[in-house]
């Protein structure tokens, strides 16, 4: 046998990934990309009733848009790389059917009842009284052998059962290292019993401490999303995915918590790996989130952002400008936003004043308290504030040509007509910012109107002076 460092990650094709699944494929590259091995996909669906290729494909896809990329298993495109294939548990049935006889030829699996179902019968393969091995995690196990009872290995349809199909797949793909959730822990002694039976060396196995929820129970849908493809859909980079999974349980050294999956894929280590269940923060997550927003760049940005601003656009009948035309002026706009925004799909909505055109939404709280003067004893005062300002500055920025409309004749112009009025800035600057951008909080103004249509914002003004009135 080899002594390759060979995991793999074996999801059963019953639901999407989800966050506890793909922290345990991520686990499994990390190791196997920090020892020179190999990392395996295999697919579990000898369910039959549970199994569906939709989630298969889904897996495949949310594993592949994570960066994990594995050297063995079922690929996109419906074929499979490597050498110990096929990768779905479905088209091994041979395999199974000769690994069965022998068991069957040693004695080692009895009749269940009248059916055609096949029991193991632990005692006759295990004489001793206790199954021990030692966990990457866990550490040294102690089970009774009496505690763990004869368990069928094959069903009367013929098909295996996972404990057989599991430790069959691990043996043909000299896997080293079955790293996987801890809900496998107990089936852990079953499954060595089989091992022994069949004459297969036993692997080390590591086992994965549970996600919780901030409530401490384990981590389901009534925490909120649990998929990886509703992260990606919500606007969740895949790189801040893979780090912050990472966090639940592992870190590089006690202090770093932003790093790359490339530190991961060469740091990673199982004995840093914590046994003690980890709590899935989302507002940790969307910090790390952001802190990869923020790192990302103008041009990365608007690659990532363009298929959550087409999607917005659609919902909103926005016409968006030709990205290869105006690429500067989409990039221009992730130094607006990229300090406010947690996700790619919290993007457009703060930035939706770029695409509406005429049909800006204005929040009605805003024009209240902002273009109407709010109710209150100054009320009357500052609706007419709000309008002294919207002149002026109407009529600063229609006096700049096409040629000067950008930021600093923009800033200028506005600086001196607000000298000239001698209003406090807030009730100079919060009317144009509603007028603009249709809500009193907004990205940063005057690099807004820079980069808006010079008639589309002198448009927008008027059409404030009018709710003023
Ligand atoms: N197919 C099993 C599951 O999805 C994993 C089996 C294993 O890792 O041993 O829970």
């Amino acid at each position: 046998m080899s002594d390759q460092i060979r995991v793999r990650f074996a999801p059963s094709p019953t639901g999407y990934l989800h966050v506890g699944g793909a922290r345990t494929a991520i686990y499994n590259w990390a190791f196997a990309r920090a020892h020179g091995g190999k990392f395996l996909l295999r697919i579990e669906d000898t369910d039959a009733q549970r199994s569906t290729p939709e989630n298969t494909q889904q897996i495949l896809r949310s594993l592949a848009w994570l960066g994990l990329d594995w050297d063995e298993g079922p690929t996109l495109d419906g074929s499979s790389r490597g050498d110990f294939g096929p990768y779905l548990q479905t088209e091994r049935a041979e395999l199974y059917e000769r690994e069965f006889k022998k068991l069957q030829d040693a004695g080692l699996v009895y009749p269940e009842g009248d059916s055609a179902a096949w029991r193991f019968d632990v005692r006759r393969a295990w004489p001793e009284r206790t199954i021990e091995f030692d966990d990457l995690v866990f550490g040294h196990i102690v089970v009774e052998r009496d505690q763990v009872e004869d368990f069928i290995i094959k069903r009367s349809d013929g098909s295996p059962i996972y404990h057989f199909a599991v430790v069959v797949d691990d043996a043909n793909m000299l896997i080293s290292h079955v790293i996987r959730g801890d809900d496998h822990l107990s089936n852990t002694p079953k499954q060595i019993v089989l091992y022994r039976a069949l004459g297969y060396r036993i692997p080390e196995f590591a086992h994965l401490s549970m996600i919780l929820g901030d409530d401490g129970k384990r981590l389901s849908k009534r925490h909120g999303a649990t998929s990886v493809e509703a992260y990606r859909g919500e606007g969740y980079l895949p790189e801040a995915m893979v780090n912050y999974l990472a966090l639940l349980g592992w870190a590089p050294d006690g202090k770093t918590t932003l790093f790359a999956r490339e530190t991961l894929a060469a740091k990673f280590k199982l004995d840093h790996v914590s046994k003690n269940p980890a709590t899935f923060d989302a507002k940790k997550l969307n910090w790390v989130n952001q802190q990869y927003i923020k790192q990302m760049g103008a041009s990365a940005f608007v690659d990532a952002w363009w298929p959550y601003l087409i999607k917005a656009a659609d919902a909103e009948d926005w016409q968006l400008p030709d990205p290869s035309a105006r690429r500067e002026w989409y990039e221009a706009m992730y130094a607006l936003v990229c300090e406010r925004i947690d996700t790619l799909a919290e993007a457009a909505p703060k930035l939706a004043y770029f695409f509406s055109g005429d049909h800006l939404a204005m929040d009605e709280r805003s024009v209240q308290k902002v273009l109407r003067g709010g109710g209150g004893d100054n009320a009357a005062a500052n609706a007419a504030a709000a309008k002294n300002a919207l002149e002026a500055q109407k009529a600063a920025l229609a006096a700049l040509g096409s040629a000067d409309w950008t930021l600093e004749p923009i800033t200028a112009a506005l600086d001196d007509a607000l000298a000239k009025l001698a209003l406090k800035p807030k009730l100079f600057w919060q009317p144009l910012r509603v007028a603009v951008c249709g809500n009193m909080v907004s990205p940063p103004l005057n690099e807004s109107i820079a980069l808006l249509d010079r008639v589309l914002v002198l448009t927008r003004i008027e059409r404030a002076l009018q709710l003023v009135d």
